[in-house]
């Protein structure tokens, strides 16, 4: 097993599948600079799904043991399932999505039956005027939650649900969505707004600590710490101490978790970073298009990932807020 400068293996693999979204959500793709004129990757700079499925198979026999596919919106890409199909077939893999939702009712059917086991649907509250806001494409929250049921519904829960809390927007509405989800199966998740790219105006006051989200949720529905599932898990856990779920908290900048970071991903044109808040990745599709053999690309790899010093959450600063990091629409969450 490889291990990087810190120690940490190489076990889990985001995959972007398209650098495009059907939403422009304002602390990801702001409009602004996420314009119509924008220039999004054309067809021939995407990784192909063999392409994918070849450095799929090559990262499992690194040791990576979950593959999640992301972007950008991954149900833009036409046929997914087909990539689905193609990862399944590949054996022993956790397969996972994460998504915002807003084609899933229509998609998930199609996504269980080609392979995938679990889905996370990105949302950010339950108050459509706040949602409607936050996504600035003003679509409505009722789709989504369709979307989360017939996920649910076809097997493949739990669903975790992803909000993104951002001071002064959304942390009006926490208790609300924890009270919302509390009993359903599924598993919301509140996530610390962070600096990830260079476009979303990202600032320390705009965050609210998890420790306080929990204190909020606390408060009016007793929760108590639980054990992570596995060494790594980004999200802290909680249960109702009612036994009716259980919530979680992503706190990427209030206790970073850098020391268990076992991810790598690969952006939708075929480049490998070693952090989501890279400035720099690898660029694995010209090794694909080229004559190198498995064994070469496997060399590669292995020598990335023992370079790795990677531990960004640890050392943010003012500094480091401001250096030209990888759009997270281009690298995937
Ligand atoms: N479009 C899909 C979605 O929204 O679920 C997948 C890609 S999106 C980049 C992946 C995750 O990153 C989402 O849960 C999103 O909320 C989260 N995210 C995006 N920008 C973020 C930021 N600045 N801070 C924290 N999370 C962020
Ligand atoms: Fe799109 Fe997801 Fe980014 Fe929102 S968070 S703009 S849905 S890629
Ligand atoms: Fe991993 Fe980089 Fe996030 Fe630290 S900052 S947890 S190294 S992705």
């Amino acid at each position: 097993m490889t291990l990087d400068t810190l120690t940490r293996p190489l076990r889990d693999l985001r995959i972007s599948v398209t650098d495009r979204c059907n939403f422009r959500c304002t602390y990801c793709m702001p409009k602004e600079i996420f314009t119509r004129d924008y220039e999004f990757l054309g067809r021939d700079l995407l990784l192909t799904f063999e392409e994918i499925e070849r450095l799929a198979r090559l990262f499992k026999g690194l040791g990576v043991h979950k593959v999640r596919l992301t972007g950008g919106e991954p149900l833009l890409r036409r046929d997914l399932e087909h990539l689905i199909a193609s990862l399944r077939a590949l054996g022993d893999l956790e397969l996972t999505m994460t998504t915002n939702g807003a084609l899933l009712a229509r998609k998930a059917q199609a996504l269980k039956d080609a392979g995938l086991d679990r889905i996370s649907v990105s949302l950010d509250s339950l108050d459509d005027t706040v949602f409607r806001a936050m996504n600035d494409v003003d679509f409505p929250v009722a789709k989504v939650l369709e979307g989360i049921n017939v996920a649910h519904e076809v097997g493949l829960g739990p669903v975790k649900v992803n909000a993104v809390v951002k001071r002064g927007v959304n942390d009006h509405t926490i208790v609300e969505m924890a009270r919302h989800f509390k009993g359903t199966g599924h598993i919301i998740r509140f996530i610390e707004f962070m600096d990830v790219g260079h476009t979303n105006g990202w600032r320390l006051d705009d965050v609210v600590p998890a420790a306080d989200i929990v204190a909020m949720i606390n408060a009016e529905m007793p929760l108590e710490p639980v054990d992570p599932n596995y060494p790594g898990e980004v999200a802290r856990r909680y249960r109702f101490k009612d036994g009716s779920g259980e919530v979680g908290v992503i706190a990427s900048v209030t206790q970073p978790f850098c020391g268990d970071c076992t991810r790598a991903r690969i952006s939708a044109d075929g480049a490998l970073y070693t952090c989501l808040f890279a400035t720099k990745g690898v660029d694995l599709r010209a090794l694909l298009r080229s004559s190198a053999t498995d064994g070469e690309i496997v060399d590669t790899l292995t020598g990335i990932w023992a370079a790795r010093s990677d531990r960004y959450s640890e050392i943010r600063s003012s500094e480091t807020v401001d250096l030209p990091k990888v759009e997270m629409s281009y690298i995937g969450g």
